[in-house]
């Protein structure tokens, strides 16, 4: 018989069998039978027994095998293991409890495990021991536990036991308890005060605190899986948040304040701290967005700033600020070299309407005037008030020469004036405001203290020459300032009044031979006589009374080339206008010409127009075709005062020019400076080259003339040959030559 593995008959049930076997033949068959076989028998069965005492051996091999591997397994085990007497001391212990308790384990046996727990834990030790004996299922505890090198540490013990033992599992659950221990912080942190929020690395929304919602309005379904852009107020342009987010990947977190916008559409101010976390291999796993309302912080900021900065009652700057402002202004002027100006603003008689209607009537004033000012003045200017009735207007950028700041802040401070001359109505009383003006113009050198007393100064003498008008400190400004506002008034009536009288200075050629004549407009005024155009031109281009004036003089021209046809002496000439920018930019110039050209039947061909380089550089497209119309009604162009100018010689090839005027400074210097000699030559040369005829003004010496000649110039002007001329006095010199 022959056992397979899984089913070996034990060595004494096998004997057994055999003996069985042996009572069953009975002495009588024995005694019957051959002796052979007997003994055949009995050898069959002694192999029998051999083989079973061999699977004896066998199975007891493998147990001990198996008892190996049950002892590694329990000695090396993950976790350590450990048999207590009923009384808590160590019975058994496997290697990985003797690792994780840092001691011998002869050293461990027979020990108590309460002396490994620290002292404050002993006593939960002992009560959950004495438990453990007499449950019989699993219970768990978590100790602190001190190894043989007195370091402590967390040890978990899973306690099963009996009335003779208890059977415990022990794990170091240190790490576990570390991590815990970050997160319960984590925990805390998150639910404090502050709003928070934690992004994906693509600024996705994962979590947001209790703190968040309560400050934003969103809650956590509201903002998880958006992204904060929700919170976006228009305050902050996109710029800033790239920067913020340049910084925050380059540094790792962000810190500033921001305007965003709550769930409702208010707006509020936080500071806010974004931190990025990072993985182990340093990768972005989060952004954490840590904030607080800085709102009324901020509000609270702002009312400090206003109390001492603006004025509690028309809410302007007060006297400190303005100062502070005053002192920038002149900073930027320094650099600017512009001029600026300071308006001292008095109301007149605002006393007595305080005293006949009150401190609150008086009050509604001095807002409502507040108002006006601001409505009336340029974005970067700054009203403030004083004190009193008495406001003052900063204003900057105004020009680059005193005249020109003079005349400007004249305009604006009238402006101001004027808007203050309206009535107002104060609680149905309506009252008329009347206004002295003090202005002080400063510049980089000047002082806050110096202007403030210029500008108070001005004003003290606009109040004692009888108020309701504005003054100039500078007295030499101020007249010139008066004089200016005469001549204008003056001006408007020039064209209407038949004052204005055309002079004609003859230009002759290289012959001598008179071909032409330059119109110069006079002012003939009826207390001043013989006004020169130098005094009022600028004038008439600044207030657009240029346009009549100039009407005025293409027509006398014109009236003037109708006249002289078929004069034998003055039928050839052409009549050189000088046209303003102004004039040549209004949009019908062309028509104008023309129609002017049509009432007076004047030949076009007689009729020169002189423009000057500045003007044409304004808008090349529209200027060179506006040229070419007026030069296919047959009028000619000359190019006046050139080389004054910055014309570029590619453009001026594109115009439609007959002539080049040399400006009368060059010719002024021939035989005086060799460079403008030069000039003179190269102006000449390139109006040949451009095939222009090229025609001196302000000739004025014969060497001129003679130098001017030897270098080709085709057409001279200047009082060598006469003066602008009137008339009468132009008719008879073209008789004598
Ligand atoms: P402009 O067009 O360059 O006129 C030439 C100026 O030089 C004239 O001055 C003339 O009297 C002056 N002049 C002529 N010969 C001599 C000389 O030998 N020596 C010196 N030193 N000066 C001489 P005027 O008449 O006082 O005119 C001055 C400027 O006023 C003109 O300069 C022109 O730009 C402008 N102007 C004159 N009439 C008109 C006009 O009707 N309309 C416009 N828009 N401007 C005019
Ligand atoms: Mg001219
Ligand atoms: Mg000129």
């Amino acid at each position: 018989m022959i056992a397979d593995e899984s089913n070996k008959p034990s060595a004494l049930s096998l004997r057994k069998v055999a003996e069985a076997q042996l009572v069953k033949t009975s002495l009588a068959e024995i005694s019957s039978r051959p002796v052979e076989e007997l003994l055949h028998e009995l050898r069959v069965h002694q192999i029998e027994l051999e083989m079973q005492n061999e699977a004896l051996r066998q199975t007891q091999l493998a147990l001990g095998e198996s008892r190996d591997r049950y002892i590694d397994l329990y000695e090396f085990a993950p976790v350590g293991y450990l048999t207590l007497t009923v009384d808590g001391m160590i019975a058994e212990i496997n290697l990985t409890a003797v690792t994780l308790l840092g001691c011998k384990r002869s050293k461990l046996m027979h020990k108590s495990l309460r002396m490994l727990v620290i002292a404050d834990d002993q006593d939960r030790w002992v009560r959950h021991f004495m438990a453990a004996r007499k449950l019989e299922v699993p219970s768990s505890v978590e100790l602190e536990m001190r190894r043989g090198d007195g370091k402590v540490f967390y040890a978990q013990l899973d306690c099963v036991g009996n009335a003779t033992t208890v059977r415990i599992t022990l794990s170091d659950i240190t790490q576990r308890k570390l991590i815990e221990d970050e997160l319960r912080i984590a925990a805390a942190a998150f639910s404090s005060h502050n709003g928070m929020m934690i992004t994906n690395p693509e600024g996705v929304i994962q979590r947001v605190n209790p703190a968040f919602t309560q400050l934003t309005g969103y809650t956590a379904s509201d903002a998880i899986g958006k992204t904060p852009a929700i919170l976006q107020s228009d305050r902050q342009d996109s710029l800033f948040y790239q920067q913020m987010w340049e910084t925050l990947k380059e540094k790792g977190c962000w810190q500033g304040e921001i305007w965003n916008k709550r769930k409702s559409g208010q707006l509020y101010a936080e500071m806010l701290t974004i931190t990025a976390i990072y993985s182990s291999e340093q990768r972005i796993t989060h952004y954490v967005g840590s904030f607080t309302d800085i709102t009324q912080k901020k509000e609270a900021d702002a009312e400090i700033h206003r109390l001492a900065y603006y004025d509690p009652l028309t809410k302007l700057a007060n006297r400190r600020l303005l100062q502070d402002r005053l002192g920038h202004a002149i900073a930027v002027a320094a650099r600017s070299a512009l001029f600026g100006a300071l308006f001292f603003i008095d109301l007149d008689h605002f006393k007595a309407l305080n005293d006949t209607r009150g401190h609150d009537v008086g009050d509604l004033l001095l807002v409502d005037v507040a108002q006006r000012l601001q409505e009336n003045i340029r974005e970067n200017d700054t009203v403030a008030r004083q004190g009193g009735d008495e406001f003052v207007v900063l204003m900057e950028g105004l020009g680059n020469t005193a005249n020109e700041a003079a005349v400007l802040a004249a305009q604006l401070g009238d402006k101001l004036h004027t808007a203050l001359a309206a009535p107002f109505n104060l609680k149905g009383y309506e009252y008329y405001c009347k206004t002295s003006i003090g202005v002080g113009l400063f510049h980089a050198q000047d002082s806050v203290e110096g202007l403030f007393k210029h500008a108070d100064l001005a004003l003290y003498q606009a109040k004692t020459s009888g108020g309701d008008r504005l003054r100039f400190f500078d007295p030499a400004m101020q007249d010139a300032l008066e004089q200016r506002s005469i001549l204008e008034a003056a001006l408007r009536k020039v064209v209407a009044l038949k004052q204005l009288r055309l002079y004609y200075q003859p230009q002759l050629d290289a012959t001598h031979q008179v071909v032409g004549v330059e119109a110069l407009v006079r002012w003939q005024h009826p207390q001043h006589g013989v006004v020169l155009p130098e005094e009022f031109i600028p004038l008439a281009e600044d207030t657009g009374l240029i346009l009549p004036i100039g009407r005025w003089v293409i027509e006398t021209a014109c009236e003037q080339i109708r006249k002289w046809e078929g004069d034998g002496l003055a039928s050839g000439l052409k009549i050189a206008v000088n046209v303003s920018a102004v004039q040549f930019h209004q949009p019908d110039f062309v028509a104008q010409v023309q129609r002017i050209l049509v009432a007076s039947g004047a030949n076009p061909a007689r009729l020169k127009l002189e423009l000057t380089e500045s003007m044409l550089l304004e808008n090349m497209k529209d200027t060179i075709a506006k040229m070419q119309a007026i030069k296919e009604l047959g009028v000619f162009f000359s190019m006046d005062d050139f080389g004054t100018g910055y014309s570029s010689l590619s453009y001026l090839a594109q115009l439609p020019l007959e002539q080049l005027k040399i400006d009368k400074s060059f010719v002024r210097n021939i035989s005086r400076s060799k460079n403008d000699e030069s000039i003179v030559c190269a102006i000449i040369t390139l109006g040949l080259g451009l095939k222009m005829t090229v025609i001196a003004e302000g000739v004025e010496t014969e060497v001129q003339r003679v130098f001017l000649a030897m270098h080709g110039c085709h057409e001279y002007q200047g009082n060598l040959f006469s003066r602008p001329l009137p008339l009468p006095e132009l008719e008879a010199f073209l008789k004598r030559t």
